[in-house]
């Protein structure tokens, strides 16, 4: 379903992973890649992004323990 913006043209603009600002500008700072199915680009403004490394290691965006951890399992 697509819900109509306002404005004829639609920009590509994202959503900044380190201020949260929209930018219209947004530059790929990080790739997230998932075991299945596709994986997601993070985005940053170009003030942002000047602070990141090029391309940081998928790695560290994978490391276990970042599911919610509210329930014990309990045997
Ligand atoms: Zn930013």
């Amino acid at each position: 379903m697509t819900s109509p913006e306002p404005g004829s043209a639609r920009q590509p603009v994202r959503m900044c992973v380190r201020c949260s600002a929209i930018t219209s500008a947004p530059v790929v700072v990080s790739e997230v890649h998932q075991n299945s199915g596709p994986g997601f680009n993070v985005y940053a403004c170009p003030e942002c992004a000047q602070h990141y490394p090029p391309v940081p290691d998928v790695l560290h965006l994978l490391t276990p323990g970042w599911r919610e951890r509210s329930e014990e399992d309990e045997g």
